[in-house]
């Protein structure tokens, strides 16, 4: 069975399906880097801070690592976690996990201890991949020691870097390496891979068996696992696939600095980099000396972010850095601002593609290479279908063009919250998933993403859109990113604020900003207070969080 359905995936993958007549091919996951090895074994697969690895040995890892989990009891319905930054373990192990029958949890290595512990009960989680830095380990040390573990399978930093790199690591950064015991429940993973070659098989449904369980803060913050089957994920890539006919397979080379926790770095570039043959360049960490680097040595053709970090990279580049290589530029998880786009085209001469979407449905929307619109994050993915809804009961389709709340439905939507039937029944309408976002679709199916419905600030009984505003703030030449969010206002119930950092080397003052803004907005939204920060609080993956700002705001106005 397992090799038909590989057949059968294999057939969709060599055919770019027409988008008109689009009908997505339920796979397991794990056959994905069975098609990579079997077409391209000697190719680059993964490069690691200069550390290469080739599909056939990628392959053989994840073969003999799904053996080694199978013989500690993993199989269909177990959950294993990865606590893992971007390095190789971080795809091999993922995809030994799928391949032994298993359940994938991603745990964001950041994480506190607590909020580690949580995932950790809410998911049943009792086998944890974890990495030997000091950093992480700790964390899932004493976890251990409580006894909330059965194994936890620790994985080398020093064994995954180039020879050099990994003497240094080893010789001057021993402080960041963790002491591993030897003693039950830790096992190494030279180990977990030293026994038999290959798992046997594991008849999956790719319907129903969930492949990953992915958490997020869904449209209400309550922290819960988006249950994504096997036929969501590879639905999505071949959806993905089907809008784009310019990608070389076997020829791509990804840079990828998001952590692969989060679902935009899992779907769009590893899921996706396996199913394309492409050559996947990790980085553990956002540093930008490190990366511009690593994009002037792997000459990238194919680079995925969040709109911070183009605004980074457009900070960071010195005049004549080369990006004459990257074909496709990709930004999703978040509002790019026009101005933005039109920043980094000016540097980089390559137009930005968006594509939006959520733990919950990985890709909704991309833009077509040969038709974008500014402004737009493009048109639903072949097989995807995106009703405008009135966020209030009983949440009638809006015509096209009105603005309402983004709903969707198709192969790539979640199967529903684990263990949280409630959560769930407030996240469907007949059927179709609600996003918590706003938006309207223009004439030609071109979805234009207005806000985030529980960012809206109720200002004196209107709307005020806090993305109006933080676009014309970045109208203003010296300003790098920008927050708008509603604080309690005496008057009007809430007024908006407006937090932003400067760009290097360009100066202004509150005053300037404000009165720039005073310009450019009509008055209801113009802010009652701009503040200046070094910083703005970001998530995990890089994208501008508001949050933090706005407990900040009604604990100042608690105190008054
Ligand atoms: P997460 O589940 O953490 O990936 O967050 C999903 C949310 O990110 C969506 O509901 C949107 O609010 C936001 N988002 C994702 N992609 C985009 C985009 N291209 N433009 C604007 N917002 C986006």
């Amino acid at each position: 069975q397992a090799a038909t359905e590989t057949a059968a995936l294999a057939a969709t993958l060599a055919e770019p399906a027409d988008p008109l007549a689009f009908t997505a091919t339920p796979c397991p996951l794990g056959a994905l880097l069975d098609t990579a090895a079997r077409d391209y074994p000697d190719r680059p697969a993964i490069d690691f801070l200069g550390r290469g690895l080739i599909w056939r040995e990628v392959a053989r890892q994840a073969d003999a690592a799904a053996a080694g989990l199978q013989a500690i009891g993993v199989g269909k319905g177990v959950c294993v976690g990865l606590c893992l930054p971007n390095t190789p373990y971080a795809v091999i192990m993922y995809f030994a996990v799928l391949k032994a029958g298993g359940t994938v949890v991603n745990f964001n290595p950041l994480y506190t201890e607590r909020e580690l512990a949580n995932q950790v009960a809410d998911s049943g989680t009792r086998i944890m991949v974890t990495l030997d830095i000091a950093l992480i380990h700790d964390k899932i040390a004493k976890l251990a020691r409580e006894g909330r573990f059965d194994h936890v399978i620790v994985c080398s930093m020093a064994d995954a870097l180039p020879p050099m790199k990994s003497l240094l690591f080893r010789a001057f950064k021993s402080k960041t390496l963790a002491t591993v015991s030897n003693e039950a429940p830790y096992l190494r993973f030279a180990r977990l891979i030293g026994g038999a070659a290959t798992p046997r098989p594991v008849a999956i449904d790719p319907e129903q068996d969930v492949a990953v369980l992915q958490y997020t803060g869904g449209t209400t913050g309550v922290p819960k696992a988006a249950m994504l089957t096997h036929a969501n994920i590879t639905a999505n890539i071949q959806q993905v696939l089907a809008t784009n006919t310019m990608i070389e397979r076997g020829a791509e080379r990804i840079v990828c600095v998001l952590p692969l926790f989060h679902v935009f770095a899992m779907t769009a570039v590893m899921d996706f980099g396996v199913a394309i043959g492409a050559e996947i360049i990790l980085l553990p960490r956002l540093d930008m000396k490190q990366l511009m680097a690593t994009i002037a040595r792997k000459r990238p053709t194919m680079l995925p972010g969040v709109p911070t970090l183009f605004a980074a990279i457009c900070n960071a580049a010195g005049t004549g850095q080369d990006f004459s290589f990257i074909r496709f530029c990709m930004s999703g998880g978040a509002p790019m601002s026009l101005e933005g786009m039109e920043r980094f085209r000016h540097l980089s001469g390559s137009p930005i593609l968006e594509g939006y979407g959520l733990s919950e449905t990985s890709v909704v929307t991309t833009t077509p290479p040969d038709r974008v619109k500014i402004g737009s994050v493009g048109r639903a993915l072949p097989g995807t279908i995106i009703e405008i809804r009135d966020p209030e009961p009983p949440h009638a389709i809006l015509p096209q063009g009105a603005r309402g709340e983004i709903c969707v439905r198709g192969p790539q939507v979640m199967r529903g919250y684990f263990n949280r039937p409630d959560e769930a029944a407030k996240t469907f309408i007949d059927g179709a998933l609600r996003t918590g976002d706003i938006g309207y679709l223009d004439e030609e199916g071109y979805l234009f993403i207005v806000d985030r419905i529980k960012d809206l600030i109720l200002c004196g009984g209107y709307n005020v859109y806090p993305r109006v505003i933080e676009e014309a703030a970045y109208q203003h030449p010296a300003v790098q990113e920008a927050i708008a969010i509603g604080i309690p206002d005496e008057y009007r119930g809430q007024a908006p604020k407006l937090f932003v950092t400067l760009r290097k080397d360009v100066s202004a003052t509150e005053a300037e900003i404000l009165a720039f803004l005073n310009s450019h907005l009509n008055r209801i939204e113009i802010p009652k207070a701009v503040e200046i920060r070094e910083t703005l609080p970001k998530t995990m993956v890089g994208k501008l969080s508001k949050k933090e700002l706005v407990a900040e705001e009604a604990a100042k106005a608690a105190q008054r």
